[in-house]
């Protein structure tokens, strides 16, 4: 592996971070560490300027509120867009997923998204709360995934993004799929932290950090993340 240090931004904890979104940061941190890379977080406020060539950024979930103002604010600042045009792994959980779109609902307005993504999300007839589970996919090889939601929005995939996972359990998109990806660029409903629970996503996002062959990265102890999974798995089961 050529590079020694990640950078990783993290962006505006102050407008959105909710159910433990700011754990993805430390899970890409120990996945990353436990394989000799050493990882630099940047934390990067609503009204500060997101830095240029950083090797991946994320953001997290929030409410209708700050979800609007952190949109504006990306919009006005022009990094992350650069960011998704230059194939850097962008990981957008929930409100974070929507405002990548091309335009999304909050407080009973439509806003303009980023146009990172693909799809517009409106509002569903009642909330998505609980947990969510699918089949991740198949390009992506990440196996069954696991997460919790809680959002009003729900979400229609244009032709240019692929989603994330088919649901077997709570609502993701709108029921059916959950989450769209395109490029190196993810979003997700998924909160829990996403990649806590999800480590196969966790080790991808990494390796196209990295530019490598996700197979070619060396194991690491999984027996934690596993037995959660499992939980989580069981705990949907039918009785
Ligand atoms: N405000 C958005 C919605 O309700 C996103 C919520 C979230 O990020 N948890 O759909």
């Amino acid at each position: 592996m050529s590079i020694s240090t990640l950078r990783i931004v993290w962006l505006y904890p102050d407008l959105l971070s909710t159910y433990g979104d700011r754990g993805n940061l430390l899970v890409l941190a120990h996945r990353a560490r436990a394989r000799g890379i050493e990882v630099e977080p940047m934390q990067v406020r609503s009204d500060q300027h997101i830095p240029h060539g950083a090797d991946m950024y994320l953001i997290g979930g929030g409410e209708d509120g700050p979800q609007a103002v952190a949109a504006e604010r990306l919009l006005d600042d022009g990094a992350l867009v650069k960011a998704a045009d230059a194939g850097r792994p962008i990981l957008a959980i929930c409100a974070g997923y929507q405002l990548l779109g091309e335009s999304f609902y909050a407080n009973g307005r439509c806003y303009p998204g980023l146009g990172i993504l693909d799809l517009r999300s409106d509002r569903g007839e009642s909330r998505a709360v609980g947990e969510i589970a699918g089949e991740g996919s198949a390009a992506l090889d990440i196996g069954p995934i696991t997460g919790f939601e809680n959002h009003g929005g729900r979400t229609h995939l244009g032709e240019a993004v692929q989603p994330l996972a088919h649901v077997s359990a709570g609502i993701g998109n709108d029921g059916v799929t959950e989450g769209a990806w395109a490029g190196h660029v993810v979003g997700t409903y998924m909160h829990g932290p996403a990649l806590a629970r999800n480590p196969r996503l966790a080790d991808l996002l990494l390796s196209w950090a990295m530019g490598i062959d996700p197979r070619t990265m060396p194991q690491v102890d999984d027996a934690w993340p596993e037995r959660l999974r499992a939980e989580r798995f069981v705990a949907l089961a039918p009785e």
